[in-house]
């Protein structure tokens, strides 16, 4: 059975890959920081191991690679968002953006690498963003973390391939989750309209994206920038 630890796996994105990846049979173990009754929630339904972790913690994310034991395949999906003129982020609104966005990804593939070099075998997935591809109004913090999700993904693909290990990124348009609940109906309105397919997309859509990076299907595929936006970003 294959084993797949997924940050953020509580809510939005992050739950529907729990879910993706339980019914493809995975051994899915998650993080999350805060919501500890939707975490027990989705483990009870779905058979997944809830872990409570700070991803930008570097002790919370060695136990959690202490409960987990090795996975085959990470995927890096927690991640927090906010809009502000650039004249308003504090500095500690840009320290916590990328502590979360950026560091965490990072403490989580070291904290989970060790037994995927042992393997030769593995898969990694982090979840950039439209923003990170062509950056985002208002969204100056967000936009760099997300940027820098990619530059770390063709980076680290480039020194893990040698190991069997495969490093790849997908890229979500404007998907219905809480993260986008403070958007008002003209802001989503307008957006809807910008992109070619005339809608919003779903978590489940993003979770099939992360599913395939993670199967046999996609063993040459490594250092990609996969989008899954509706082509609002081509
Ligand atoms: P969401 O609904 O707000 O869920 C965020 C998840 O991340 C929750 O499970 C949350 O845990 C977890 N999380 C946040 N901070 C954490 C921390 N410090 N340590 C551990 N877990 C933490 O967000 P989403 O829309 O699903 O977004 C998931 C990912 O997709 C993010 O990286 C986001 O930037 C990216 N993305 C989203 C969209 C979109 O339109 N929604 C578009 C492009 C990219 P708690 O429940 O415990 O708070």
């Amino acid at each position: 059975m294959k084993r797949v630890l997924i940050t953020g796996g509580s809510r939005g994105i992050g739950a529907a890959c729990v879910r993706a990846f339980a019914g493809e049979g995975y051994r899915v173990f998650f993080t999350y920081k805060t919501s500890d009754n939707a975490a027990a929630a989705l483990a009870e339904e779905t058979g997944a191991f809830a872990i409570k972790a700070d991803v930008s913690v570097a002790e919370d994310m060695a136990r959690a690679a202490n409960a987990a034991g090795g996975v085959d395949v990470i995927v890096n999906n927690a991640g927090i968002s906010q809009i502000k003129p650039v004249q308003d982020i504090t500095e500690d609104d840009w320290d916590r953006m990328m502590a979360v966005n950026v560091k965490g990804m990072f403490l989580t593939v070291k904290a989970f690498l060790e037994g995927m070099i042992h393997n030769k075998y593995g898969r990694i997935i982090n979840i950039s963003s439209m923003w990170g591809e062509e950056g985002g109004s208002c969204e100056v913090h967000y936009s760099a973390s997300k940027a820098a999700v990619i530059g770390f993904t063709k980076a680290l693909a480039k020194e893990l391939g040698p190991s069997g290990i495969t490093v790849n990124c997908i890229s979500p348009g404007v998907i219905d989750t809480e993260m986008n609940a403070h958007l008002s109906s003209e802001d989503t309105a307008a957006l809807t309209e910008e992109t070619p397919l005339c809608r919003t997309g779903s978590p489940t859509e993003v979770a099939s994206a992360a599913l395939f990076l993670a199967s046999d299907r996609a063993g040459f595929i490594t250092g990609a920038v996969l989008p899954v936006n509706g082509g609002i970003v081509m």
